[in-house]
């Protein structure tokens, strides 16, 4: 890759960090040819610190280390995209992003709801939410009723009513993600089990 720091302002290029496998971003820093060298000659991610006036390896004190996975340029050549495998915090705070956030998988959609469905389950009384009622009914039936759900997904994916076969598909996903959480368990840990199976 031919990256052109001279035309950056300061030879200076952003490089935004992102978490290899979770995708998380984790920070943002700069750097400049030297830096850029460094972190593929090391394969730790070296930044210029314009504080520091330096080249700075990120986890040079701390040890928390950012262990190089990819680099790559953006369409016009002026970004850098790193994604790395952090060995600790990537905040100087003990946070695990500069923007104090988790450095956990993100399923988009599905991830806030499963944080939904638990916020139900710890401060919804079981009158108004279905979800804390199911919650209430204990795992045994929750377990029951994905199963009814599996079930009709089978009955819906024989006949040719799209409509009813995504409501069903629906219907068993939500249902789903409540047994999981009442089995003290998240979408992560299936996805892990998954990973561990590829080749
Ligand atoms: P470290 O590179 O983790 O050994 O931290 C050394 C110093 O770099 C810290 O004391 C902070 O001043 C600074 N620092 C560390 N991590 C960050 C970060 N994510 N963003 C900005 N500055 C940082
Ligand atoms: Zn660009
Ligand atoms: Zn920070
Ligand atoms: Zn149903």
């Amino acid at each position: 890759m031919n990256i052109d720091f001279s035309k950056s302002a300061h030879g200076l290029l952003p490089a935004i960090i992102q978490d290899s496998q979770t995708k998380a971003v984790l920070m943002l820093g700069y750097m400049n040819a030297e830096a850029y060298q460094k972190t593929i000659d090391t394969q730790k991610v070296t930044f210029f610190s314009r504080s520091k006036q330096r080249l700075w390896t990120k986890g040079e004190e701390s040890g928390n280390f950012l262990n190089l996975v990819d680099i790559k340029n953006d369409c016009d050549g002026d970004t850098l995209l790193i994604q790395a495998q952090p060995v600790g915090p990537t905040c100087h705070t003990g946070a695990d992003t500069c923007w104090q956030t988790q450095n956990k998988a993100d399923y988009g959609f599905i991830s806030d709801l499963e944080q939904t469905i638990q916020t139900r389950r710890e401060n919804a009384d079981s009158e108004k939410s279905y979800v804390a009622s199911l919650f209430q009914l204990g795992i045994n039936k929750i377990a029951q009723k994905v199963g009814e759900e599996a079930v009709e997904v089978v009955i819906e994916a024989k006949d040719d009513n799209d409509d009813l076969f995504l409501s069903e598909s629906a219907d068993l996903l939500f249902h789903y993600l409540i047994l999981l959480q009442a089995k003290g368990f998240t979408l992560e840990d299936v996805v892990t089990v998954l990973k561990s199976r590829q080749k």
